[in-house]
């Protein structure tokens, strides 16, 4: 298995307990459940099969809930679907209209009266653009200059204005209390326009006493672009979500924003995911493009964590064979990694405390040694996320008791968490370790293996052993 992490959403093509068996035996390390398609009921089924797999599979996949976010979106149109022809009218009604190839509503009340004259308004992933040319108190008077199709609940930018809409919506405050009772592990936040978004769902948790689900914010607006450092800082990672990024800000600057996003996330410690079109050709094909294969390798070889299936899983033809394929692409592109780079940047921002002297020194050994794996014994997974921070050129298995723990890492690159009792003293740790690395890593004779974590357990906050045992 690579040491890159697979999501993959779950939909109509895979949602069965033997399709997320089948997606789980091909490498898929999380699955993620998007809350603009999914009910409840649906979700509840999720956890529940999440839950049993992880135990009879003896896994750690963890589930990622994804807000809808406060996007806009078009208003019932007449039989889902209107054509909007360039150079005519269209007005976009303050109240609820049915839609057709003159008029529709959207799902924001104040949206007349905050669009300008001037504005383009981009619809339904870019491929229908209006311009406001008058305003009155009813409606906004528009003419097209990209003429195509919109249907009920295409998606609806305002090209680089920021509209005074809340953050949390009601649903996606229910949805956030839904994922906290189900423990879910992750929260993908949509549509993120800065680090106080983060913090407004931070208190949330805090007031919930959740410490457990991770906060991943999604870029997806060019204000979150420009914001990027502090919604680094404050959240546990970044989903760069390129689908609408790519028409909030020209497409062409994508490939530039996600090399420098990848970058950023590595030196700050924080999880970096590539999502959008990874390989969409799979919706529909056996094989991905060759560009779709390039796309993938290039995120893996600039130090990505973790990379995002979404219409391949979620309504695909054939998402079992997306899991295998991805799964090769990055095995093959893991050999180019340049890792003792990738190293030697992240020590440049690393604090000079002894947990992270411990992860450079334990990194920068696995290399040198040309050790097998790097096994890291661990209760919050701090020390486990520290050396994958520092890109070791072999796996991190982490052993932990704790579920929660366990389900954590699971985005982490080249961190393989496994579920153990509790260890009672140094040796039976020492002797298990070895033991769980022979068997993941078929390890042979004079094969090298570095053991690293605190001791006396629970007692020490901090890493303080290193150990290089050979098999
Ligand atoms: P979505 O996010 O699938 O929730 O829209 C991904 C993206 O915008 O790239
Ligand atoms: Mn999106």
């Amino acid at each position: 298995m690579g040491k890159t992490k697979i999501i993959a959403t779950i939909g109509e093509s895979t949602n069965s307990k033997q399709k997320i068996k089948e997606l789980i035996l091909k490498g898929c390390d999380a699955v993620r459940i998007n809350m603009r398609q999914a009910d409840y009921s649906f979700c509840d089924n999720i956890f529940k099969i999440i839950d049993e797999l992880n135990k009879e599979l003896n896994t750690t996949v963890s589930v990622i809930l994804d807000t809808n976010g406060p996007d806009i979106r078009v208003g019932k149109v007449n039989e889902n679907n209107a054509f909007l022809k360039g150079d005519t009218i269209v007005r976009i009604y303050k109240e609820d209209v049915l839609g057709d190839e003159t008029k529709f509503s959207v799902s924001y009340d104040n949206f007349v009266s905050e669009v300008k004259i001037g504005n383009t308004i981009s619809i339904n992933d870019g491929l229908v653009e209006l311009i406001v040319e008058e305003k009155e108190e009813l409606y906004l008077k528009c003419r097209v200059i990209k003429e195509g199709t919109i249907n009920s609940q295409s998606d609806v930018h305002v090209v680089g204005i920021k509209l005074d809409i809340p953050f949390l919506s009601e649903k996606d405050k229910q949805d956030i209390l839904y994922a906290h009772k189900k423990n879910a592990d992750f929260l993908a936040v949509s549509f993120v326009s800065s680090s106080e978004d983060i913090l407004e769902i931070n208190d949330m948790l805090i007031e919930l006493g959740n410490d457990h689900m991770g906060i991943l914010a999604k870029i997806e607006k060019e204000s979150a672009i420009e914001e990027i450092d502090e919604i680094i800082k404050v959240s546990d990672g970044v989903i760069i979500a390129r689908a609408d990024l790519g028409v909030e800000v020209p497409m062409e600057r994508i490939p530039g924003l996600q090399k420098s996003i990848i970058s950023k996330c590595h030196m700050a410690g924080k999880i970096s995911v590539v999502a959008a079109e990874l390989v969409s050709t799979m919706e529909e094909n056996m094989r991905p493009t060759r560009a779709e294969v390039s796309d993938i390798a290039n995120a893996v070889l600039d130090g990505v964590d973790a990379v995002m299936l979404s219409g391949e899983t979620t309504i695909g033809k054939y998402p079992i064979e997306t899991l295998d394929i991805v799964e090769k692409i990055i095995v093959s592109a893991e050999e180019g990694i340049d890792y003792l780079s990738l190293l030697d940047k992240a020590a440049r921002t690393e604090k000079q405390d002894v947990t992270g002297e411990i992860s450079y020194s334990v990194a920068m050994l696995s290399c040198r040694l040309k050790c097998k794996v790097i096994v890291a014994p661990t209760i919050s997974g701090y020390t486990a996320k520290k050396i994958s921070r520092f890109r070791p050129s072999c796996s991190i298995l982490a052993i932990t008791s704790d579920v929660n723990t366990a389900r954590s890492l699971s985005l982490n690159f080249g961190i393989m968490p496994i579920l153990v009792d509790e260890f009672k003293n140094l040796d039976s740790m020492i002797t298990k370790s070895k033991k769980i690395a022979i068997e993941k890593f078929n390890l042979e004779k004079n094969d090298k293996i570095i053991i690293t974590g605190g001791y006396p357990f629970k007692e020490v906050k901090h890493t303080n052993f290193v150990k290089i045992e050979e098999i």
